[in-house]
């Protein structure tokens, strides 16, 4: 089993879309660890994505990211990061292949309704930077 961290976005919240994710994802094999309704302040979303400091879209980035609560979850599954990629999708919806969580929720390339780990060092680092080693359940 491998841990992978996922994040409802905004968009995905405000749309009322979290149920219909969550039963996606458990669909797809994952089982829950942890999760956590957040609202991220400026700081921490500039933290969690301040490897595309540099990138024109980070500013409007940060601020959709906290622009509403967000469901932060740690996710379990063999393979978890990569089969957590092919489930959400390309970045933008309108190269997501049918049956993704992007093609079926997200409005654009920025409000695209999840974020997922995309690879087994950031995972980590992402998992800690929402949940204590404490706050991930055990299994079975
Ligand atoms: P991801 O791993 O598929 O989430 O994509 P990236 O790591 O490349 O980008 C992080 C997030 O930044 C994406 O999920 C989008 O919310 C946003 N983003 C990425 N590329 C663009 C872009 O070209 N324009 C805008 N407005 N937002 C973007």
């Amino acid at each position: 089993m491998q841990l992978t961290l996922a994040i409802i976005k905004p968009d995905a919240v405000q749309a009322g879309h979290t149920g219909k994710i969550l039963a996606h994802l458990e669909a797809a094999g994952f089982q829950i660890r942890a999760v956590r309704l957040v609202r991220l302040s400026t700081a921490q979303a500039q933290a969690f994505y301040a490897v595309h400091r540099d990138r024109p879209f980070f500013k409007p980035l940060v601020a959709f990211m906290t622009s509403g609560p967000a469901l932060a979850l740690a996710l379990a599954r063999d393979n978890a990061v990569a089969h957590l990629r092919d489930v959400i999708g390309a970045t933008d919806p309108a190269d997501a292949k049918p049956g993704t969580v992007r093609k079926l929720y997200a409005q654009n390339k920025e409000r695209n309704a999840i974020h997922a780990s995309d690879s087994a060092e950031n995972a980590a680092r992402e998992v800690a930077f929402f949940f204590p080693e404490r706050e991930l359940v055990e299994l079975g």
